[in-house]
């Protein structure tokens, strides 16, 4: 299994999905830089995650806050403590560090040298603002996007139309200072994260906990809609005593990931924290009014956090397969591996490969290119005129291009190109005039 993470990392680095940060200096650990494809692929998943929260639900508005805000805020939220720190153990011989819990006694699983005792480590990332760096001018990169989401819970009320109960939907980048990052993009210091905050009255019959499921099954619909399979997923109900310090309730989403079950989405009941304790941090009352009971209270917030490198990540896994001797005819030799990344269409990076059958042909290759100027507008379209057919067509098949047009000679006198499926290897001829609809039809099932 170990084997597939290793094929995968090298496919997604040759192909030009992620990129080592800081490679021509040796490299910068932790972070990851994406090429071509995978920032169209984290587009992609970016977009169908805000389209479900924010069109496909009622109630539930977008924001955009900063990175950095003030200092304050990770105090009221608890960030600056001991909640938000781990318990790192470090080796006395090779320094080697390690999260508590990842290593099993006394003895350094890397050297097997003696361990120090444990210390708490935050996760918070400083830094200062102005030309000063002293302890005024301290500032912290945001360790959640959900924050800006709560600090500016206010001001979406009094500008919008929105009435508890409903939903802001965040997606930006959070750092973390993690004691132990790896498993590629799966842990890392930088990422981005896509959070919805939903506020809600706690005393209406519909409870916070009713409002916990209901995301709950949403989310696990979403996930499996975007193309993970159910019985890949788990939910796993974390028990008090390992809950983050803000959750009154829990579930972890956790991946069948090739290096086990891990956490790809937190669901969290963070019932009033948030809220009551920028009320008392600001100063300002961040209460409501119950419009029935004429008493204010902090509403309740469910949460649901996703990590877009995670999911992206578990989504090549599961999309990502390799076929021995090939499943085409075009496969020049039995012994060839074809390697497929059969992503859900809507999030596939490129959507449409133009493929003209000869490229000495001015007739072909002319066609080839009003049918790429009259896609491109609708579909990322990519056109490659080089190397065989099935060359063209493996080449498609490993980025998880869903469809794949011939452009052959019979084109030029009926009008019509050859429409192959990756999902399906089904091939269909269609009429020029009808591919948009076909092709539209077809990525959006
Ligand atoms: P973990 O237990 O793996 O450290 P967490 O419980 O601290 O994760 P949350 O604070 O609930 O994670 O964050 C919500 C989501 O953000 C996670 O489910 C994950 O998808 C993503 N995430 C958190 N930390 C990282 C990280 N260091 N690198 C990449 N994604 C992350």
């Amino acid at each position: 299994m170990q084997d597939t993470i290793e094929k995968l990392i090298s496919l997604l680095k040759r192909r030009g999905f992620v990129y080592p940060s800081s490679e021509i200096y040796g490299g910068f650990g932790s972070v990851y830089d994406y090429g071509p494809l995978g920032a169209e692929l984290k587009n992609n998943i970016k977009q169908e995650w805000l389209k479900e929260m924010t069109q496909l639900n009622n109630d539930i508005v977008a924001l955009d806050s900063g990175i950095l805000m003030s200092p304050k805020i990770w105090e009221a939220s608890g960030h600056l403590s001991a909640g938000f720190a781990d318990e790192l153990v470090e080796c006395k011989g090779c320094k080697k560090r390690f999260k508590q819990g990842e290593v099993d006694g006394e003895k350094c699983p890397e050297c097997g040298k003696e361990l120090l005792p444990p210390r708490k480590f935050n996760l918070m990332m400083q830094t200062f603002i102005g030309p000063a760096q002293d302890s005024a001018s301290v500032a912290y990169m945001r360790a959640e996007t959900c924050q800006g989401i709560f600090v500016n819970f206010k001001n979406v009320m009094d500008s919008s139309r929105v009435k508890i109960p409903f939903g802001i939907a965040q997606i930006g980048k959070s750092f973390r200072n993690e004691i132990n990052p790896g498993n590629f993009i799966f842990r890392m210091r930088e990422f981005e994260q896509m959070e919805m905050e939903w506020f809600c009255n706690p005393n209406d019959s519909k409870t916070p906990n009713d409002w916990f499921e209901f995301f709950k099954e949403k989310r696990i619909d979403w996930l499996v809609k975007m193309g993970l399979k159910r019985e890949n997923l788990r939910l796993i109900e974390v028990e008090k005593e390992d809950r983050s310090h803000y959750a009154q309730r829990q579930i972890d989403v956790e991946y069948n990931f090739p290096f086990g079950w891990k956490e790809i989405e937190g669901i969290h009941n963070r019932g009033d924290w948030d809220l009551s304790n920028h009320s008392k941090f600001s100063g300002q009352d961040l209460k409501v009014l119950d419009e029935e009971t004429k008493d204010k209270y902090y509403p309740h917030v469910i949460e649901t956090s996703v990590g877009v490198e995670r999911l992206m990540l578990a989504l090549l896994c599961e999309a990502f397969s390799e076929v021995e001797g090939g499943r085409t005819t075009t496969t020049q030799s039995a012994k060839e591996v074809e390697t497929l990344l059969n992503i859900y269409k809507k999030i596939a990076p490129v959507k449409v490969a133009i493929l003209p059958l000869v490229k000495n042909k001015e007739e072909i290759t002319g066609k080839a290119d009003e049918i790429y100027n009259l896609l491109r507008s609708e579909f990322k379209c990519q056109y490659d005129e080089t190397g065989s057919i099935g060359r063209r067509y493996r080449r498609q098949d490993e980025i998880g291009t869903p469809y794949c047009i011939t452009i052959d000679f019979d084109t030029l006198t009926d009008n019509q190109v050859t429409v192959r499926s990756l999902e399906t290897m089904q091939q269909e001829r269609v009429a020029i005039s009808e591919l948009i609809n076909y092709l539209n039809k077809e990525i959006n099932k």
